[in-house]
């Protein structure tokens, strides 16, 4: 133990410093976000993500969600493992016909009152994919959807965006 205390005390901090944030809509839609959440969920919004036949793309950004750069938590926004916890369901498309029933199911399980978005152009309108006999292209498609976030993929700011969006502005 003591071997390693000198060792930390000799090295030092070796990481980096934090960058100044230079994306100041990340503070502002995050601050409206906290209150719109304070309002609506009692301070805490519950999203269960579903991969519906993304190429991942959507799912990288929506990941980037939880990093400690955008932190979304701080906010409010909680990323939750069951459809049975959430308020919110993050849907990315394309919807494989494989994965049609999987998404009913899925929303069966998810408590009402509850919101349902459709994220990126291929959970939009089926983007690059479009609908074959692999696919049934927009999320809507398949399920009820209230609200669309579009992007190819849409960056972590744009999903914040759309989150505020659908569940309404102040
Ligand atoms: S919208 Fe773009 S990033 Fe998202 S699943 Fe489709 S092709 Fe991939």
């Amino acid at each position: 133990m003591l071997r390693i205390l000198g060792k930390i005390q000799r090295i030092g901090i070796i990481s980096e410093p934090l960058p100044p944030l230079n994306e100041p809509a990340l503070t502002e839609i995050g601050e409206q976000l906290k209150a719109r959440i304070g309002e609506l969920f009692g301070g805490s919004l519950a999203i269960r993500e579903v991969d519906a036949g993304s190429c991942n793309g959507c799912e990288l950004e929506i990941q980037a969600l939880n990093n400690s750069w955008y932190s979304i938590e701080r906010f409010g926004v909680h990323f939750v493992a069951s459809p049975r916890h959430a308020d919110m369901l993050l849907v990315t498309g394309p919807v494989s016909r494989h994965m049609e029933e999987a998404i009913h199911r899925t929303l069966a399980a998810t408590p009402e009152p509850r919101l349902v978005i459709a994220v990126g152009a291929c959970g939009a309108d089926g983007g690059e994919f479009g609908e074959s006999y692999a696919s049934r292209g927009a999320v809507a498609n398949v399920i009820p959807v209230d609200a669309v976030i579009r992007g190819c993929p849409p960056t972590p700011v744009d999903l914040m965006r759309g989150i505020l969006e659908a569940i309404g502005r102040p």
